[in-house]
C-alpha cells in the first residue's frame, strides 16, 4: 500500500512537463528530436531585464522580500494594468507569487472548499483541473468544438452553473486552442455572471500580449463584475522569462490577503532578484514583447499552411498563444508496425517515435480528440516538424 496521501495519489503528473521530459530523454539518446511539446518561447530574456537582476545582486538585494512582492513591483503592476489594460487596482490588491501557476494554486486553495464546483470549458490548460482536485472541488467542464473555435455560448455557461459553483476559470488567448474572446462575446458571459452573484471568474491572461487581433479584452474591464474577478498573469510568456518564476494575481483586497497569507506559510514569496528584474519588465516598454509577437505571427502562418497540407488533419486558425490544437479523429483505429492508434496520446508517442517530434496528447487538456502542437520554435525547426510528422501520419492505415 501507498504511504503517500490520497492527495498525491489522485493528482496526475502535469503532461506537458511530461511529454518535454520524454523528448529531451530521446535526445540524449542521441536523436534529433525536435521538441513542439512544451509551452515556452525560444527567445532569450531581454537584456535590460537581465541587467536589473545583476544590478540586484550587486546592491544586495538578496533577503526575503515582502510575502506579496516589493511594493515597488506591486506598484509596477498596478500601473501596468492601468496603462496597458484600463484597470484599476490598488498595490494592495496585487499577489506576486512563484509563477503564474502559483497564483492559480493560490487562488483556488484560497476560495474553493471541498465540495464546491468549478466550471472549466474544455480544452484547458493541464494543471486547472489538477489544482482543482487539489481543493477537493469538482471540476464542471464545458465541451467545446473546434467548429465553435473552442469558445463556450452564454447559453452553455448558464446551463453549467448550479448552487454549488464556486468559480469559473479559463484563458484568453487560450492554452492550448490559442482562441481569444472578444470583448463582444465576453459581453454574453458577463450578463450570465450577473445573473450569479455567488460565481467567481478567474480570468489567466498570461498571453495576452501574444494575440494577433489588436488587443485581448480582460473580464475584469466589466465593473458588475470586477470584484469577483482574479485576473491571473505573469512575466513567463510575454517577457521569455518562464525560468525566473514570477506571475501574480489581481483581486479583490479579501482574495489578495489570502492569497498572501497562504504563501506566506508555504514559499514566503518570490525570488528577490527576480522580483527586481520584474520591475524592469514592467517599467521597460512592450518593444521586445511586440517583436516576439511579430515573430510568433509568422510561424503561426508557417505551420498552419503545413498543417492544412497534411491529409486527416483539421485545425482552424488560432488568434494568440503559440500553439495549434489540430483534430486527429481520423487516424484513430489506424495502425503502423502491428501497433494501432487509439486516441490522441498514442498519436502523440506515435510522431515522438516516429518523426522524432514532441507533441502533447489532447487528454490531459480534457480533449481526447486533439493533439497540442507549440510554434515556440524556430522557423527551420517548424518547417521540418511538419514535414516529419505529414511523412510519420503518412505511415498510418
Ligand atoms: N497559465 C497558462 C495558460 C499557461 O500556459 C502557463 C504555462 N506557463 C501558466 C499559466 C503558468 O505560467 P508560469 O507559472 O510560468 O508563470
Ligand atoms: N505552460 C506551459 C505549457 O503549457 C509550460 C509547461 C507548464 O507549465 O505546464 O506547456
Amino acid at each position: 500500500m501507498s504511504a503517500l496521501s490520497d492527495r498525491i495519489n489522485n493528482l496526475s503528473e502535469s503532461a506537458t512537463i511530461k511529454m518535454a521530459k520524454l523528448g529531451r530523454e530521446l535526445a540524449a539518446k542521441g536523436v534529433d528530436v525536435i521538441s513542439l511539446s512544451f509551452g515556452e518561447p525560444d527567445f532569450h530574456t531581454p537584456e535590460h531585464i537581465k541587467a536589473a537582476a545583476k544590478q540586484a545582486m550587486d546592491q544586495n538585494f538578496t533577503y526575503y522580500t515582502p510575502v506579496a512582492g516589493y511594493p515597488e513591483l506591486r506598484k509596477a503592476i498596478a500601473n501596468k494594468l492601468k496603462t496597458e489594460n484600463g484597470l484599476d487596482y490598488d498595490p494592495s490588491q496585487i499577489v506576486v507569487s512563484t509563477g503564474a501557476k502559483q497564483a492559480i494554486a493560490n487562488t483556488l486553495l484560497s476560495l474553493v472548499n471541498p465540495g464546491e464546483e468549478v466550471i472549466i470549458p474544455t480544452p484547458y490548460w493541464v494543471s486547472y483541473s489538477e489544482v482543482v482536485k487539489l481543493t477537493e472541488g469538482k471540476s464542471v467542464f464545458i465541451d467545446t468544438t473546434v467548429e465553435q473555435n473552442f469558445k463556450i455560448t452564454p447559453e452553455q455557461l448558464e446551463a453549467a452553473i448550479t448552487p454549488k459553483t464556486k468559480l469559473f476559470m479559463f484563458s484568453s488567448p487560450c492554452n492550448p486552442t490559442g482562441s481569444v474572446y472578444s470583448k463582444e462575446e465576453l459581453a454574453g458571459l458577463v450578463k450570465v455572471f450577473e445573473k450569479h452573484p455567488q460565481v467567481y471568474i478567474l480570468s489567466d491572461e498570461i498571453y495576452e500580449h501574444i494575440n494577433f487581433v489588436d488587443a485581448c479584452t480582460s473580464i475584469a474591464s466589466f465593473p458588475s463584475v470586477k470584484d469577483r474577478v482574479i485576473i491571473i498573469n505573469g512575466f513567463s510568456k510575454a517577457y521569455a522569462m518562464t525560468g525566473w518564476r514570477i506571475g501574480y494575481s489581481a483581486s479583490n483586497k479579501e482574495i489578495a490577503a489570502a492569497n498572501d497569507k497562504l504563501q506566506g506559510q508555504i514559499t514566503s514569496g518570490t525570488c528577490s532578484i527576480t522580483q527586481k528584474a520584474g520591475v524592469a519588465a514592467c517599467e521597460g516598454g512592450l518593444e521586445s514583447v511586440l517583436e516576439m509577437r511579430e515573430s510568433f505571427k509568422r510561424r503561426r502562418g508557417i505551420v498552419y499552411d503545413l498543417l492544412k497540407d497534411i491529409p486527416g488533419i483539421k485545425t482552424n486558425l488560432p488568434d494568440g498563444a503559440f500553439y495549434f490544437f489540430p483534430n486527429v479523429t481520423s487516424f484513430f483505429g489506424k495502425s503502423f508496425n502491428g501497433k494501432t492508434i487509439n486516441d490522441a496520446d498514442e498519436l502523440s508517442i506515435f510522431l515522438l517515435e516516429e518523426a522524432h517530434v514532441a507533441t502533447v496528447g489532447g487528454d490531459s487538456f480534457g480533449d481526447p480528440k486533439s493533439i497540442r502542437i507549440s510554434y515556440a520554435a524556430a522557423d527551420d525547426k517548424l518547417i521540418e516538424a511538419m514535414k516529419r510528422i505529414k511523412a510519420a501520419l503518412a505511415k498510418l492505415s
